[in-house]
């Protein structure tokens, strides 16, 4: 008997609709979150990126509104104080913050989000948005490695890389309340690792929220 996708060609997938995902991902820094975070964007051409505020200078090539909004202490306690950040912390001294509102449009229109914060951050959003948020957190494959990547990092003077061993080994302390954890030794793996966690979020049950409607058209 011939198959029926090959009389008819493939039945059509319905569309369900669904709540979006807010994928946090969380890391050292050098561990490679922002290149994975990237390359899912890149795959991904629908998913949006949470765009932090953040009291720290521009580094060379960062450009507002892009990579971060810059803002000063004064408007960045403004905005903590009003609501108008989801989460915020102090890292390395400086403020950085979720502003809410592109995050609730984002939820609202099934639009999945991912967010670059560190536990933190991960910890607070995870408490205002608990059906939405899964968490990754990536590791190097090693201090060593780590401390080899950040010193390749023409932006970040020795006392800076220093700091930042010190808030590595801090971050890397948080990874048991992350939902899944990636060991970036090999980027295209971890890439792919981060991009099968994602479309997993997706297709949670809980998450699908018109299947109820669709199944009641099964007849079952
Ligand atoms: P960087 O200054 O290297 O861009 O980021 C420093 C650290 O701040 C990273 O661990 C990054 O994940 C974290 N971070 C960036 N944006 C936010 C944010 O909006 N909230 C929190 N809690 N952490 C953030």
């Amino acid at each position: 008997m011939t198959p029926s996708s090959e009389r008819h060609g493939p039945t059509p997938r319905p569309t369900v609709a669904r709540r979006g995902v807010c994928l946090v991902i969380s890391a050292p820094s050098g561990a490679g979150k922002s290149t994975i975070a990237n390359a899912l964007r890149a795959a991904e051409p629908r998913l949006l990126h949470s765009v932090s505020v953040t009291t720290r200078q521009p580094r060379p090539g960062e450009t507002d509104g892009v990579h971060y909004h810059f803002r000063t202490m004064d408007r960045f306690q403004q905005m903590a104080e009003s609501g108008e950040l989801l989460e915020w912390a102090t890292v390395f001294g400086r403020g950085y913050g979720t502003p809410r509102a592109p995050v609730e449009a984002a939820l609202a229109e099934g639009r999945d989000m991912v967010f670059d914060i560190d536990w933190q951050g991960h910890r607070q959003i995870r408490a205002a948005l608990p059906a939405d948020v899964v968490s990754l957190f990536v590791l190097p494959p090693s201090l060593a490695e780590l401390e080899r990547r950040l010193c390749n990092r023409a932006s970040d003077d020795p006392e800076e890389i220093a700091r930042r061993m010190q808030a590595a080994r801090d971050e890397i302390a948080h990874w048991q309340e992350f939902d899944h954890v990636i060991i970036n030794a090999d980027l295209d793996q971890a890439i792919a690792e981060a991009r099968s966690i994602l479309v997993s979020a997706r297709l949670q049950t809980r998450r699908q929220t018109g299947l109820a409607g669709i199944i009641a058209g099964f007849g079952a």
